[in-house]
């Protein structure tokens, strides 16, 4: 008799297959909806909220009038020069479904354990033996927390290996339910200093510290750093850095990810700004100079994942 809830039901924005960056081997990703977290330089921010939302390609768009037909709340409107009115749309998706060009799209599918699993199954014999797996992104997976326990349940009981990408911030309770399930957790230290934590993410960093100790005792630990211009891209915050992974069990090698802007075309499809604005990338000399830091710190440094 399983002991799987397989009833339970999660909000995913993608499943992804054939992902050779996101734990061992090839691995298939159910991202999930919604993040505590608010990252200035977020390449996902359709993960942000936990509801389902609508994207918007003016450069699909033909003008042909159907979405603003369908529309019950008339959220939407030519003569908006957003076109859609966020505050009135309760996200009903008709417009995205009456939309042929898909200029319109929603980002969020409800989902029970037993359908993801009929989706994750589909490539079952490849990452077998290929020594891959089920990595849990988004979003942050800890967001949906029973969703993601009953799935990661189910993956363990057909015996895949489970990796999650976490931010790690959530209560001490989820992340003692959550990790006897996990082989491999992946996670970004972004700032060691609280007030430059809060100011770019908007939450404090003591829980997710906290939690990295306890992780890092429970499961093996990939850190990453997320390299950003003007925020932790400096030696004092590197050094910082260092000194915390030193707590970490089992914990011998940084990855350093440097800043892009793939994901600066999204904030506009969701009507959004853009928060890092113009930055520049972070030059390849000061990359190496960083890495030269860690380094000296006793790790293995790696730019990239
Ligand atoms: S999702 Fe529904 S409410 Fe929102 S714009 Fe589309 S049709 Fe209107
Ligand atoms: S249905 Fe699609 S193509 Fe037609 S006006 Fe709406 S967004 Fe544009």
């Amino acid at each position: 008799m399983s002991e799987v809830d397989y009833d339970t039901q999660g909000i995913l924005f993608n499943i992804q297959r054939y992902s050779i960056h996101d734990g061992p081997g090839i691995r298939t990703i159910p991202f999930f909806k919604g993040c505590p977290l608010s990252c200035r330089w977020c390449s996902n921010p359709e993960s942000r909220k936990v509801k389902p939302e609508l994207m918007y390609n003016k450069i699909r768009c033909v003008s042909c009038g159907k979405c603003e037909e369908v529309c019950p709340q008339q959220a939407i409107s030519t003569d908006n020069p957003y076109f859609i009115d966020r505050d009135l749309c309760d996200q009903c998706g008709l417009c995205a479904k009456a939309c042929l060009t898909n200029a319109l799209e929603m980002k969020g599918t409800r989902m029970t354990v037993a359908q993801v699993i009929d989706e994750l199954k589909k490539e079952e014999n490849l990452f077998r033996r290929a020594g891959g797996g089920i990595t849990l992104s988004g979003g942050e997976p800890l967001t949906q927390s029973e969703f993601a326990r009953e799935l990661l349940k189910a993956c363990k009981e057909k015996g895949w290996h489970t990796a999650i990408e976490t931010t790690a911030f959530a209560p001490k309770k989820i992340i003692k339910e959550i990790f006897p399930y996990i082989d491999v957790a992946l996670t970004d230290i972004k700032a060691i200093n609280p007030y430059v934590h809060r100011a770019n993410t908007g939450v404090d960093n003591r829980i997710i510290l906290e939690n990295l100790i306890r992780i890092s005792q429970m499961t093996q630990l990939v850190v990453r750093v997320p390299v950003i211009p003007d925020v932790n891209d400096n030696a004092e915050e590197i050094s910082a850095i260092t000194d915390f992974a030193k707590l970490l069990s089992g914990v011998d090698t940084l990855h350093l990810l440097p800043y892009h802007t793939y994901g600066e075309n999204k904030y506009a499809l969701l009507g959004l700004e853009y928060p890092m604005g113009e930055t520049p990338v972070v030059p390849e000399e000061k990359l190496g100079q960083l890495k030269t830091l860690v380094e000296e710190q006793g790790f293995h440094c790696y730019i990239g994942g």
